[in-house]
């Protein structure tokens, strides 16, 4: 595998020397006419002793440094999906809207409506909101009294729907339907040139505006979402829960290993985002924290 992988970087950095378990090639970021960036392979670490960039994963080496043709190369080789394939992964869909779904973009108002959408008003969403997320509701049914809002993968088809109950005595808040959950919420509607901010759940996504959702589960590595994230995103802002600390922590070290710089939204004096209107969180997007490397890395290195 070693071999493999130091033919890849090879490639790209060019020759090298060893020295017990290190390879030292020129440095890329401060091309220092000595060969000072060592790599150990079996440690996954890599430093330059000139310029201190460091990392505690090669891959992240291919990804900034490479060729497209060194990164599939590197992909197929260590078992990430290749990035360029991975819209094309998640089409087996098999969804629709419930039956009863009514949409909530009509003009003429529905008197039967009225319940949901008086319930998003009291949560401060306005009819733009409504329209830009296609919402609906269903007044009957297995979604009886429950705000519809639907889903759509990049080639614009139905792949979930959230289902949130606008009655006050409902024990259940949602019922969603059952569904692979390893996709982008709305992934038709995100700007990816844009800063993108990872959020709990649809209500935070709605006030952030371009979010990700994580919809109650965590960043996993191996997700669509994560490597969706590491291709497209050089930085990304995360607002989640205020006493979600610890799974904040983890997402950014997570994403910083990968060479995603990490911004983060205080959410504190609010349960969440979705709680704070749009120019509230806005302002606090605005001083939030950047989260450095050597912040998080410098500990985990060992050389
Ligand atoms: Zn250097």
């Amino acid at each position: 595998m070693s071999e493999r992988k130091l033919r890849i970087i090879k490639d790209f950095l060019g020759s090298y020397y060893k020295v017990n378990d290190e390879y030292l090639f020129y440095c890329p970021k401060c091309k220092h006419h000595r060969k000072k960036l060592s790599l150990n392979f079996d440690k996954n670490v890599f430093k330059c002793w000139v310029c201190d960039y460091i990392g505690k994963d090669i891959s992240w080496l291919v990804r900034f440094h490479g060729s497209p043709e060194n990164k599939s190369q590197w992909n197929s080789l260590v078992g990430i999906v290749d990035f360029s394939e991975i819209d094309n992964i998640k089409e087996i869909v098999d969804i629709s809207l419930p039956e009863e779904f009514i949409s909530l973009t009509d003009i003429i108002i529905n008197p039967l409506s009225i319940p949901a959408r008086q319930y998003l008003k009291s949560r401060g969403l306005t009819r733009d909101d409504i329209v830009w997320w296609k919402m609906g509701y269903c007044p009957d049914g297995d979604y009886k009294q429950r705000i519809i809002i639907p889903s759509f993968n990049m080639k614009g088809n139905l792949n979930y729907f959230i289902a949130r109950s606008y009655t006050s005595g409902e024990w259940q808040k949602y019922k969603n339907p059952p569904a692979e959950k390893d996709f982008i919420f709305n992934d038709l509607y995100l700007d990816w040139d844009k800063d993108i901010t990872i959020v709990e759940g649809i209500f935070d996504a709605i006030v952030a505006g371009n979010a990700i959702p994580l919809l109650g589960s965590t960043l996993r590595e191996n997700s669509y979402i994560f490597q969706k994230i590491v291709d497209k995103c050089g930085k990304i802002y995360i607002a989640l829960d205020s006493d979600a600390e610890a799974k904040e922590d983890k997402i950014s070290k997570l994403l910083l290993s990968y060479g995603v710089d990490i911004y983060r939204v205080d959410s504190s004096g609010f349960g969440d985002v979705g709680e704070m209107d749009k120019e509230a969180f806005q302002a606090r997007k605005k001083t939030a924290a950047f989260v450095s490397l050597d912040n998080y890395l410098w500990e985990k290195l060992s050389f």
